[in-house]
């Protein structure tokens, strides 16, 4: 007991030496102002290659036995993936590759791929027609919601929800649902630079299970908002979503937005610089569902999940971070991606909003 006093006596004295010598009042010493200066010390660290090595390595190893979380099952290949695979992948925009863990091993690319097929969109048809025909707010409801279409007149709200995805497959450019298909997957390589596989497996599980992304495009058609045949434009959705990616992967695809539309590894523009912040405002706004506000909240990171298990968080002009751990949380999210993601870009003082 004494020697707890005599302990907390000594402590009191450190404190009250330490404001003294820093000649601040008690209140200045408090949570805020200290993560400020925290922060803009961080902000200040060079990102050199030791510090991205340590960082991703504290990351790896702090959550690789993170058990959260449980694979989606709605559609039945998702729940036969092995929940334990975990790899993140850091990418800088002048094609460094920092990774860890399982980079190799691949998931199907689900909800990720609304985003490139969005930005395939925006680069053939321009900002207004993205924002005026298919929308970039939040919806407020789930990502397969009917209720978020019937609330505002028949539109999607966004790219990122089912409804705008279909819609954004059906408004790509092509003379038919095959050429359709090729020209969203080939934007899809252009971005990983390389050619990305298709999982059979997870295609045939969905395609015979996506009566409710049927019913969502019809819907769609009959307020006139489809660009081509809606079950057609469903299908091709259904095998952009079932296109197979690491974090390896992913990384580079995040890259290349990080670099303003350049692939940093094969040197190719894919979007137009102008398209790239609106496309990541719509992430910022929707990227993970339900939870994006969040995500947000803590990141100040555009990036969008999957039901894979993929993870795909952008701070403009430095990384490209790509997680794939298929666990999910309860707004379909993976776990592990995102605290990985979260730590990475904390740690590395990387919050674009805090710069
Ligand atoms: N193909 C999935 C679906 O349409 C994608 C869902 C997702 O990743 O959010 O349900």
């Amino acid at each position: 007991m004494k020697r707890t006093n005599g302990f907390r006596t000594g402590l009191l004295s450190i404190v009250a030496a330490s404001l003294l010598i820093l000649g601040s009042s008690p209140l200045a010493a408090k949570g805020p102002l200290q993560t400020q200066t925290q922060q803009t010390t961080l902000q200040k660290a060079p990102l050199t290659q030791t510090r991205i090595e340590a960082v991703l390595k504290e990351a790896y190893e702090k959550f690789k036995n993170d058990n959260g979380g449980k694979n989606a099952d709605y559609i039945k290949a998702l729940a036969e993936v092995d929940p334990k695979i975990f790899g993140i992948t850091l990418v800088t925009p002048d094609g460094k590759v920092y990774e860890i863990g399982d980079t190799d091993a691949q998931v199907s690319i689900q909800s990720i791929s609304k985003v490139f097929t969005a930005a395939l969109v925006i680069q053939e048809r321009g900002e207004t027609f993205l924002q005026e025909k298919i929308g970039v707010n939040a919806t407020g409801l789930p990502f397969n919601s009917i209720m978020a279409i019937e609330l505002h007149n028949g539109s999607a709200s966004n790219p990122f929800v089912n409804a705008g995805a279909i819609q954004s497959t059906s408004w790509v450019k092509a003379k038919d649902s095959k050429e359709r298909w090729f020209k969203i997957k080939q934007n899809m390589n252009d971005y990983a630079g390389k050619k990305l596989a298709f999982n059979e497996v997870v295609y045939e599980s969905e395609v015979n299970d996506n009566k409710r992304n049927q019913a969502i495009s019809k819907l769609l058609d009959a307020y006139g908002r489809m660009g081509s045949d809606p079950l057609e434009a469903t299908t091709v959705y259904t095998k952009q979503c079932s296109v197979n990616v690491s974090s390896h992967d992913l990384g580079v695809m995040g890259a290349t937005f990080a670099n303003h539309g350049v692939n940093p590894v094969t040197g190719k523009r894919v979007l137009d610089r102008k398209y790239v912040p609106k496309i990541l405002a719509v992430m910022a706004t929707a990227g993970l569902y339900d939870n994006a506000g969040d995500w947000l909240y803590l990141t100040g990171t555009p990036a969008k999940s999957g039901v894979g298990g993929g993870i795909l968080a952008i701070v403009p002009g430095k990384l490209g971070i790509g997680v794939v751990s298929p666990p999910l949380d309860k707004y379909g999210n993976s776990v592990r991606g995102q605290k990985a993601a979260a730590y990475i870009i904390d740690k590395l003082g990387l919050n674009p909003l805090a710069q």
